[in-house]
């Protein structure tokens, strides 16, 4: 041990030497410069005397002052000063795997080093990290894996866990495995950061660990809502004499009115979120009406028309546009290139900012463009705090976000776009005043925005719990309740039990709540448990790539679009899809394999237009697919032989057999009346279509049972999308023959048929179910 001594004197002298030679270069000079006039610097001392004498500290501060950056790397410098530098190993967890890789190459050039050497990240897929490294970013979920082969986080001497005030699931339930560890690992230190005042709450969860606030200082911005930035795009609309893309001249049919009437759409739809904003919570009637802002055409034109008025009528300073996700970006990106000015690029810098870009471009972000030169951002919600672009003026916010990470532990992608929270809202405008005034566009009235709620609701107790469930179940934490009781905030117990009986519906769970083998495998799949089942099912009955198109659609958003003005048009070209299938999930497999046609003769342009599909939600379910293709052969779930798994993937029942398997128990039976077809649930009672459901028009369904994704309650009971299926895919598709044994699913599935009156049925059931036993036991 005396060698492994010297061992460790000697690396920790050689990193101490290169601190200060950096330190004591120019370059380190300007660097340790810049790094002084950050706020965090002021509490330097103060910050690393707490840490070292607590246990759990909890430090805020605003964006952008120097947590993320800075506070690791006191960290870090401090143990090396003393001497400590090759004993020591912290790790900092980012909610995003972007903000992991950016943070680390920027905290790595602050160190005059680069990434890889004392610094480094990990994040699915990727990393760099050698054997020096001694500062690791990561994101939550990595942490989370890592904790799965090495509970006690043996050698690690900080954790550092960042932007918790965004209350992400992972975070909330990596604090719960923290604080599970602390006692065991009482020279550990823990140090949470957050970007905004809700300290307290995290202390009191640690038993009143001491908290730290980093004071900032940022400018006024002057907020416009949509009224306004109405105003000034109508004004930069006649004063350029262009073409109106609003059509102030179309004819728009108020119905309220019953009237035709001249107005003009943006009047229209102004008055649409106005009446919307009424409902004043989020029902999913209001969401659905106020959707008629993101979507595609009436979003993007009305930013384009904004920055316009940017760039033609404001001062000098980079623009910051938040969008929901990558997809809408590159549509926005691409839309904005072909703008006669926007387009100009000795004028216009025009920046897309997510995750699966290269950190080449990511530079690009931070850099100062040329003068003249305006820059423009369009980034998702990250870069609402986790990312700060000091030179920015201007943000433009259409008001909504949507979760788009694929973390195999994230297991959850929830990716509709919602309206934000007022939080949300002011942290976004806080973007713009970093270094002088700015001005904040918000693509909403102002009555939406008061109908916003004060801050969003921790994803812990808003998204459905049986991913998390499957979760603690693989992690082997015990009792799934029992784990949950114990979070920051517990979700309803209601709501794990529903979780849990699910997960044991489907499978993944037994009666005892062990994990079973198919929940084995569902827990490694970054999708939701049913969408991860049909992926294995598809594998296992060889019709893969009908699956992976359907399950990467429902992962997505549906591509087929329905205009307001051209519905009828819109509905029918879907249903062409559905010919005599009866499935939108079936259509969807058509109209994506036609286009992957079209565009092999590049024609894909067209072939959506003419059938109202978004192109770009078909290339993101293009490249879901091909990501989730890779995942079903690193997990070893597909044969050698790619081409096996498509041996059925012509045939429309192996494909449905998948869907029913999957969407069990989401399930409703279907009578034909004489003219109409009335649909009934187990648990609702009459329940109806959405009208662009394939199913939704049909007199007549020749099937006796449709399975459904997703059932919305409004006034009456919805169903989304639906795919027709016989009463023997039922049987044999439908639930779960593990559970109870054979015996348990036919009672199950016996109880239902009488429910339904189909006491036919039920006794064919019991029949084979004698015939069964007897082969059992024979
Ligand atoms: P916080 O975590 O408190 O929001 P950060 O530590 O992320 O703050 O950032 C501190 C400051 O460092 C920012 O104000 C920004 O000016 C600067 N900074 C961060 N990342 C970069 C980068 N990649 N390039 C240049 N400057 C950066
Ligand atoms: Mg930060």
């Amino acid at each position: 041990s005396g060698v492994m001594e010297k061992i460790i004197r000697r690396r920790s002298l050689q990193l101490r030497n290169r601190q200060h030679a950096w330190q004591e270069s120019d370059e380190g000079r300007e660097m340790q410069e810049f790094r002084r006039s950050l706020p965090s610097y002021k509490e330097r001392d103060a910050l690393l005397t707490m840490i070292s004498q607590n246990q759990v500290v909890v430090i805020s501060g605003e964006t952008g002052c120097g947590k993320t950056t800075q506070v690791p790397q006191y960290i870090l410098e401090s143990e090396i000063e003393s001497g400590r530098g090759s004993l020591c190993s912290i790790i900092c967890t980012q909610p995003r795997r972007i903000s992991a890789m950016a943070v680390s190459e920027r905290v790595a050039a602050e160190r005059g080093e680069k990434v890889g050497e004392s610094v480094g990240y990990k994040v699915r897929l990727e990393g760099m990290k050698g054997r020096d490294t001694r500062l690791l970013f990561c994101t939550t979920g990595i942490l989370l894996r890592r904790l799965l082969v090495d509970r006690n986080l043996k050698g690690v001497t900080h954790v550092v866990v960042d932007e918790i005030h965004e209350r992400g699931m992972n975070e909330d339930f990596l604090l719960i495995v923290l604080k599970d560890l602390l006692p065991r690992r009482p020279e550990l230190r823990l140090i949470l950061m957050s970007a905004t005042l809700n300290a307290e709450l995290f202390s009191s969860y640690f038993g009143g660990a001491p908290m730290i606030h980093i004071p900032g200082f940022t400018y006024p911005v002057q907020t416009h809502f949509l009224e306004d930035v109405l105003e000034m795009t109508r004004y930069r609309l006649t004063s350029y004499n262009q073409v109106d893309d609003y059509g102030q001249d179309k004819m728009w049919k108020t119905q309220k009115q019953g009237v035709r009437k001249r107005k003009s759409r943006i009047a229209f739809v102004v008055e649409d979120a106005l009446e919307a904003a009424n409902f004043k919570e989020y029902s999913p009637q209001t969401r659905d009406s106020l959707s008629c802002w993101n979507p595609d055409s009436i979003g993007f034109n009305l930013i384009e028309n904004i920055l316009c008025h940017i760039c033609k009528k404001e001062r000098p300073g980079a623009v910051l546009v938040f969008m929901t996700g990558w997809d809408d970006i590159n549509a926005l990106k691409d839309q904005l290139q072909a703008h006669p000015f926007l387009g100009d690029q000795s004028k216009v810098l025009i920046l897309p900012c997510h995750g699966s870009m290269a950190s080449s471009e990511q530079r690009l972000i931070f850099n100062k463009p040329e003068d003249g030169v305006r820059k423009i951002v369009l980034a998702t919600n990250m870069a609402e705090t986790s990312i700060t672009i000091n030179d920015v003026v201007f943000v433009v916010d259409c008001g909504k976000a949507k979760e788009s990470s694929y973390d195999a532990l994230n297991n959850t992608p929830c990716l509709l776009p919602s309206w934000i929270s007022k939080a949300a809202a002011r942290q976004r405008r806080g973007r713009a005043g970093r270094l002088q005034p700015g001005e904040c566009y918000r693509l909403y009235p102002k009555c939406v925005y008061d109908a916003f709620a004060d801050y969003q609701l921790p994803e812990l107790l808003r998204t459905p719990l049986q991913s998390l469930c499957l979760q603690i179940k693989s992690l082997q934490l015990g009792s799934i309740s029992e784990f949950l009781s114990r979070a920051l905030q517990s979700p309803e117990l209601l709501s794990v039990q529903n979780a849990v009986e699910y997960l044991k519906i489907i499978g993944a769970l037994d009666e005892k709540e062990n994990l079973t083998v198919l929940g084995h495998h569902l827990s490694m799949l970054p999708v939701e448990p049913k969408l991860g089942k049909m992926l294995i099912l598809g594998a296992m009955f060889h019709c893969l790539d009908p699956v992976l198109t359907v399950v990467a659609g429902l992962s997505v958003r549906d591509p087929f679009l329905m205009p307001l003005d051209k519905k009828d048009l819109a509905e029918s070209a879907k249903s062409q899809f559905a010919a005599r299938y009866y499935s939108d999930h079936l259509a969807l497999v058509r109209a994506y394999e036609g286009w992957k046609e079209a565009e092999r003769e590049q024609s894909g342009y067209e072939y959506c237009w003419k059938n109202f599909l978004s192109a770009q939600t078909l290339k993101a379910i293009d490249s879901l697919r091909k990501q989730f293709f890779s995942l079903l052969m690193d997990t070893g779930l597909l044969d050698d032989d790619p081409t096996a798994c498509n041996e059925w993937s012509h045939d429309e029942h192996f494909v449905r057999a998948v869907i029913c398997a999957g969407l069990y128990p989401g399930i409703c039976s279907v009578l034909n009346k004489e003219k109409s077809v009335s649909l009934k649930t187990m648990e609702d009672g009459p329940v109806l279509l959405y009208s662009n459901s394939v199913n939704g028009k049909e007199s007549r369904i020749p099937y006796p049972w449709l399975v459904f994704n997703e059932k919305v309650k409004v006034n009456s009971v919805f169903l989304r999308d639906s795919t027709a299926i016989s009463d023997s895919v039922l049987l044999l598709f439908g639930g779960n023959i593990t559970r109870g044994g054979l015996d348990g699913h036919l009672k199950m599935l016996g109880g239902y048929l009488e429910f339904f009156m189909r006491p036919a049925l039920a006794e064919i059931y019991l029949i084979l179910k004698r015939e069964l036993e007897e082969l059992i036991q024979n």
